[in-house]
């Protein structure tokens, strides 16, 4: 990188500016622009660009993200200890689709070979996912999987993986309490993930309170399990939702009884036969998976969820408006879009609610905000409570400048939907555009979550670094800073920070990330961290109480 001091600044209206260099700046070096650093100003730190005497308002992207607790001549250090952070956006009042949607042009053409599934939905990975109810099993689980890997797996080829869906939840827990249908229908969804081609299987402990009824009650695999019996009769090859099955069909499957392995069945006599029972169960649902063949399917079939984690004051400079234009790429070319991370877009709501493309999208996103602010509340909390010491150190004052370069990822697109945390997309009948899934920003809650609501793609941008990765669906990382990307060269899968260097554009990157997320779904190209094989737990949001 140039050692020639280099700020950015993010509008023409601001007051602040972040120092690109490597490193940070020491006192006394001068930009073109003739400012001079009166102090050491850390790399992705903002420098006042003007006198801010006490009270002044610092503006970055062009809103306040708060205002000088004392005077800071020009070329000052502007960190968290002289600002005071302004208050949280009232849900008052808000203006509601009044912004006219951008005019995107349809994108057409573009495509990947995926796993077409019964429900219509398309998998970009072929995955045994092995649901539980209850934690009590995933020892046992885990058990199992390593054999099923190692015994089963290498006869059939086809099959990318084995995934035991674990979690903490399904006994101690307030199970009727209003909010556990949260915890409950994440589960439930993720196990009808896009990847893993309709094949549940679950086990059970047998005592537990989240019984296998209650997670997955009668007819909420019926369309997978007819499309798997047409498959295996090899009556057509491929099963057209729409119109090939009949209320019959569809009756005949809501009446088929749930796979289910419960452990404390009478039938199991030692821990062996629990494993072979299992094994035998697998055995099934990979010979069906085996099966499956990618076809080309469009780039509309995606289903992407993006996110950030461990963010710096590059996040929203480089990567994330990266992402933000590949976004709108994604959204021209018809495909789904999530974003999520109730405490990392609150602070920009009234641009949300704008943006929406009805009044009702914007009410419901006001909803979950309204639902998320009183979560908080409950514990003594607000969204303040978001930034870590990293995104402090990485440059990031408070929330609020963290929401408005996270809010980037989301491109220009009107938001067309909403769903609530753990619902599906596909039951709530959205198979295209930008979609707010209101989630916790917490990395592996909002990937679950995403999950749940249908990703087959993940998109995790990262300034100060995660290995993050999930063993249900590819993640690609984008790196914010050549720093990283370097020293992390066998981790991040695309370097943004050439965009702070002046070598790409944000649309260079925005159209090398769309390119990559084809062959990545296409199966073509594989993400570190899939390669590694780094995966993170799955994690329940559950706001409900425990017993
Ligand atoms: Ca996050």
């Amino acid at each position: 990188m140039s050692t020639t001091p280099l700020f950015i600044k993010m509008h023409p209206l601001d007051n602040v500016a972040i120092v690109v260099n490597d490193g940070g700046l020491p006192a006394g070096a001068t930009f073109a622009s003739g400012l001079t650093l009166t102090q050491a100003v850390p790399q992705g730190h903002k420098v006042a660009l003007v006198d801010l005497p006490r009270g002044s308002v610092v503006r970055r992207y062009n809103v306040s993200i708060g205002e000088t607790l004392k005077d800071l001549p020009a070329g000052s250090w502007v960190n968290e200890a002289v600002l005071h952070m302004p208050p949280a956006r009232s849900l008052e009042a808000l203006p509601l689709a009044t912004q006219a949607a951008p005019v995107l042009p349809a994108l057409e053409g573009y495509t990947f070979e995926g796993y077409r599934n019964a429900d219509g939905s398309v998998g970009t990975r072929n995955i045994l996912a092995i649901t539980t109810t209850v934690q009590c099993v995933s020892g046992v689980v885990e058990f199992a999987v390593t054999r099923i890997k190692t015994e089963l797996l290498p006869r059939y080829p086809n099959v990318d993986d084995v995934v035991g869906l674990e979690h903490t939840y399904g006994c101690g827990v307030a199970i009727d309490a209003p909010d556990a249908i949260i915890p409950i229908r994440t589960l439930r969804n993720i196990s009808l993930n896009p990847n893993f081609g309709g094949e549940v299987m679950v086990v059970s402990l047998g005592c537990e309170k989240l019984q296998p009824e209650r997670l997955l009650p009668r007819g909420t695999i019926a369309i997978q399990a007819v499309a798997a019996r047409a498959i295996e009769s090899r009556a057509t090859a491929r099963f057209d939702v729409n119109s090939a099955q009949s209320d019959s069909a569809l009756e005949s499957a809501a009446e088929a009884p749930l796979d289910v392995v419960c452990l404390q069945s009478d039938n199991h006599v030692g821990f062996m036969s629990m494993i072979d029972s299992i094994m035998q169960s697998a055995d099934k649902h990979l010979a069906r998976l085996n099966a499956r063949r990618r076809e080309t399917v469009p780039a509309s079939a995606l289903v992407v969820g993006v996110q950030c984690g461990g963010s710096d004051a590059f996040s929203g400079v480089t990567a994330n408006p990266a992402v933000g234009f590949c976004t709108d790429l994604l959204v021209r070319a018809g495909a789904t879009v999530m974003f999520s991370e109730v405490t990392e877009v609150r602070d920009g709501i009234d641009q949300l609610t704008s943006r929406a493309s009805t009044p009702e999208v914007a009410q419901a996103m006001i909803r979950e905000m309204a639902w998320y602010d009183a979560y908080l509340a409950k514990g003594n909390a607000d969204r303040s409570a978001n930034t870590t010491p990293g995104n402090k150190k990485g440059g990031l004052s408070n929330i609020v400048e963290k929401a408005m370069g996270s809010i980037v990822k989301s491109g220009s697109a009107a938001i067309s939907g909403v769903l609530s945390p753990g619902e599906s997309l596909r039951q709530n009948g959205i198979s295209s555009g930008l979609v707010y899934a209101a989630t916790p920003a917490s990395d592996f809650i909002c990937g679950t979550l995403q999950l749940a609501a249908g990703m087959n793609l993940h998109v995790f941008t990262t300034g100060r670094g995660t290995p993050y990765g999930l063993a249900e669906c590819p993640v690609i990382k984008v790196a914010t800073r050549t720093d990283l990307a370097l020293r992390w060269h066998d981790l991040m899968d695309v370097n943004a920070g050439r965009i702070a260097e002046g070598s790409a554009s944000i649309e260079d990157v925005g159209w090398e990330l769309f390119q990559l997320m084809l062959d990545v779904a296409s199966g073509r190209k594989k993400t570190w961290a899939e390669h590694w094989k780094l995966h993170n737990a799955l994690v329940l949001f559950n706001p409900a109480p425990v017993t």
